[in-house]
């Protein structure tokens, strides 16, 4: 279990990254999801030991993660979002390599490793090609291979299916859900299917606050009779905005099509639909949208 108390971030210049976020991540893969500059990287840095926060506790398991960061380390996998450095060096030496930092000892051993790993991300074929040439996909399964060196019981992989085609999306994801279900795995996202596709458990994170937590489907079922959906003309959109609480909108033959949050029909045109996570994920963004400028309003 990874447990975050209370944890906040102020940038230098004075951002506040982080607000006061509280969440306790059981084994199994964990979706954070959330737009850009909502904080997302931050935590994952935080929790990955690379930043220290300006206040808060986190634990994992029997490690205080602040006092004894380097324990943390020992059992810590990491995907940065911009794993950055793509060398001239196959496949195959550079997991060697990183085994070597990781404190893999013999070279047998880590032959043996970092055959199954190749294996695993299903790199064996291209193991004598330099990482340089890889596509993105083949890139982000190179980084998983990195990050599962030494069997780390937390894994975190921020923004992994960024820039990713489709087919590559879906092979890395099958790739993540196959990590063991005794490891923490954290996914930080803001592409709505991954986690609809992988996380039992998810939270979303907004202008460094936590505001929503629980399961998909729990947070499904709480909207399920208030999705409501009409298609409209594009010069109606701006009205409808001004009536309804639209949450999303998209043009479908020519047409608008909005979903609008409502607890009765809307009105005529509107039909009921079956709620889904991005449901979920869009009335979230959108009342914290409606919250923030009443805020600004108020000041
Ligand atoms: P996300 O990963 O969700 O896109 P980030 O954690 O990267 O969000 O950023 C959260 C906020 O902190 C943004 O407003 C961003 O501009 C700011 N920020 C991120 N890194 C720094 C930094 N090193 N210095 C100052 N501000 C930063």
């Amino acid at each position: 279990m990874l447990s975050i108390q209370k944890l906040s971030h102020v940038y230098p210049n004075g951002t506040r990254a982080l607000d006061d976020v509280s969440l306790d991540i059981p084994p199994g893969m964990f979706g954070l999801l959330g737009p850009n500059g909502a904080g997302k990287s931050s935590l994952m840095r935080c929790l990955a030991t690379l930043q220290v926060p300006s206040a808060g506790s986190i634990r994992f398991a029997e490690i205080d993660v602040l006092k004894t960061p380097a324990a943390l380390r020992a059992t810590l996998g990491y995907l940065p979002q911009d794993f950055g450095v793509y060398p001239r060096v196959t496949a195959e030496d550079m997991l060697d390599h990183l085994a070597v930092l990781k404190g893999i000892g013999g070279r047998g051993q880590r032959r043996d490793l970092v055959d199954s790993l190749l294996r695993q991300v299903n790199l064996w074929d291209v193991r004598k090609k330099a990482i340089a040439g890889f596509s993105g996909g083949m890139r982000q399964r190179f980084g998983i291979a990195q990050a599962l060196i030494g069997n780390p019981r937390l894994v975190i992989v921020d923004e992994p299916t960024a820039g990713l085609d489709p087919e590559e999306r879906n092979r890395f994801n099958n790739l993540l859900s196959e990590i063991g279900e005794s490891v923490v795995v954290i996914l930080s996202t803001h592409i709505v299917d991954d986690v609809t596709d992988l996380c039992p458990r998810m939270a979303i994170l907004v202008a460094g606050r936590i505001v929503q937590t629980g399961t998909p489907a729990d947070l499904i079922a709480a909207l399920q009779g208030r999705i409501w959906q009409a298609s409209i003309d594009k010069h109606e959109l701006a009205s409808a905005r001004e009536r309804q609480h639209v949450i999303a909108t998209r043009l479908r033959a020519g047409r608008t099509v909005i979903r609008v949050l409502a607890d009765t029909s809307p009105g005529v045109g509107f039909t009921p639909v079956e709620a889904g996570l991005e449901d979920v994920y869009f009335s979230t963004l959108s009342l914290h949208r409606q919250a923030g400028s009443a805020e600004l309003k108020a000041a």
